[in-house]
């Protein structure tokens, strides 16, 4: 089943500036952060002597079937950097936000010295491979390409750091179900890996929940319920409690779209689109070189022990990142989201999201603990990664009609499966790119042709069971193996 974008429930917000006034105008719209310095330093402020729901907006209706919306990562893209804790503290001030990294690094795959060609292997249908084509060549100045300028990254993360701001300091000083939220960032912008320009990036809101029971709906999803004690509903989020203990995702999901809607209605040249279950700021001004796609994603921060019982078989990373990494991971909250997909067990589920985690496993990926860094060995899991999303970025472009499904964190889960299943890091030393790439991508081929990419968290859930045909899954593997058998003519823009 595919999933249809027209259907998704989400509010759309197109902000168009004409000059370079915007910034002042998002500067009218926080008066708070006024006086401060430019970037979006609201950490320092002070709370609100009283919060109050003046205007807070009526909830809608919950729609029967939520459609959703698939964006490159099908979990929320969350930034987590606080620890967990199984007890609720008092209520007090707002935990310290991450800001939006407007430095930039990872890893490079030019370091190292270049591979030697490997031969060409020839393609499913016997077509010979180009001889003059040498894959670790295009691959490496492909990267190249796709790396992102310092300046752009860092005045993107000054425009997002403004707004996510504004929204901050609305929830906390105007609401009080999400007056404790925190911001949470992760996704391909914040895990140095994002590709071309950096353009879209996803601020989670989450809210702190304890002593949460979460229910897994069937086996083999991420689809859950979250259910409260009797006795915890007396927490800011008890409006959207329902008789039976659950916390509504429809319910808390509307009321907070309409938040976000008046949080950022002083920003000038604002258009509200019906339709998706974030809400989507579409952000270009006069001075910038391209527009800033941010989602604004709602979220429960869930405080417990450990993850769910039905996680226990996933995140094999013991023998790569070590036991002690995964137990550490484990202490950490975990986080849901309302769902966004179509959910055959309830029209009001969360999906459970690891987003953070992964941010923290791409960050530190080496079974060595220096990999990637400055003095330390260079290795090429990023790169390959980036090229993975790359190709698929371009066969999507190529072939909208029968790709058009698909989204990167399938790309994502492929590499954690190989890191996980490849733990050496001289496997991806930097001069094995092309050889790791090749990988890299059998597998994916192979993924793809049995119709089953296990969820890295979730190994009962197959990434590929709902939203994607046998016959699209069929496609994307004879479109990969082709460019991977023919030296990657699409990298050098060959019409192949
Ligand atoms: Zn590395």
């Amino acid at each position: 089943m595919s999933l249809c974008w027209e259907n998704l429930l989400t509010s759309h917000v197109s902000l168009f500036n004409a000059d370079t006034a915007a910034r002042a105008s998002f500067s009218r719209a926080a008066p708070a952060s006024t006086g401060e310095s430019s970037e979006m330093s609201g950490r320092g402020r002070a709370r609100a002597a009283q919060s109050t729901d003046a205007r807070r907006a009526k909830s809608p209706a919950c729609p029967a079937a939520t459609r959703a919306k698939d964006r490159e990562d099908p979990s929320p893209r969350t930034a987590h950097k606080g620890k967990g804790s199984a007890s609720e503290p008092e209520r007090g001030p707002r935990r310290k936000r991450e800001e939006v990294d407007g430095g930039g690094g990872g890893a490079s795959a030019r370091a190292g010295p270049r591979p030697k060609p490997e031969p060409n292997r020839a393609s499913p249908g016997g077509k010979p491979a180009r001889e003059e084509t040498d894959p670790s060549r295009i691959l490496l100045e492909t990267l190249e390409k796709l790396k992102i300028k310092k300046q752009h990254r860092a005045e993107a993360a000054a425009t997002i750091n403004e707004v996510v701001d504004m929204i901050e300091k609305f929830m906390e000083e105007e609401t009080e179900c999400f007056r404790q939220m925190v911001t949470l960032r992760t996704g391909s912008a914040y895990e140095n890996v994002k590709i071309n320009e950096p353009d879209e990036f996803d601020v989670m809101f989450a809210v702190p929940v304890y002593r949460t029971r979460v229910q897994q709906f069937g086996d083999g999803s991420a689809f859950c319920s979250a259910h409260v004690d009797r006795e915890r509903r007396t927490r800011p989020y008890s409006q959207f409690v329902q008789e039976d203990g659950t916390i509504s995702a429809c319910d808390m999901l509307n009321h907070f779209r309409e938040l976000v809607k008046v949080a950022v209605k002083d920003l000038d040249s604002l258009e509200v689109k019906k339709g998706c279950p974030a809400v989507t700021l579409q952000i270009m001004k006069s001075d910038m070189e391209f527009p800033i796609s941010l989602d604004i994603v709602l979220g429960l921060e869930v405080h417990s022990s450990s993850w769910p019982s039905f996680t226990k078989d996933g995140c094999k990373i013991e023998k790569w990142l070590g036991s002690k990494v995964k137990r550490d991971f484990k202490f950490k909250p975990f986080y849901l989201v309302p769902k966004y997909e179509v959910c055959c067990f309830s029209t009001d589920a969360w999906r459970i999201s690891f987003s953070h985690v992964e941010k923290d496993i791409l960050k530190n990926h080496g079974k060595v603990k220096t990999c990637c860094e400055k003095q330390g060995v260079q290795c090429c899991r990023k790169a390959c990664l980036k090229l993975l999303k790359h190709l698929l970025h371009t066969l999507k472009e190529r072939h909208q009609k029968e790709l058009s499904e698909f989204s990167s964190y399938l790309a994502k889960t492929v590499l954690l499966h190989a890191c996980s299943s490849r733990v050496d890091d001289n496997y991806w030393a930097t001069a094995n790119l092309s050889h790791c790439f090749q990988m890299l991508l059998e597998d994916f081929e192979k993924y793809l042709k049995s119709g089953s990419l296990p969820n890295f968290f979730i190994p009962s859930h197959n990434l590929l069971a709902s939203g994607y045909s046998r016959r699209s899954c069929e496609h994307l593997a004879d479109f990969i193996a082709e460019q991977r058998n023919n030296g990657f003519p699409i990298f050098s823009g060959s019409s192949q």
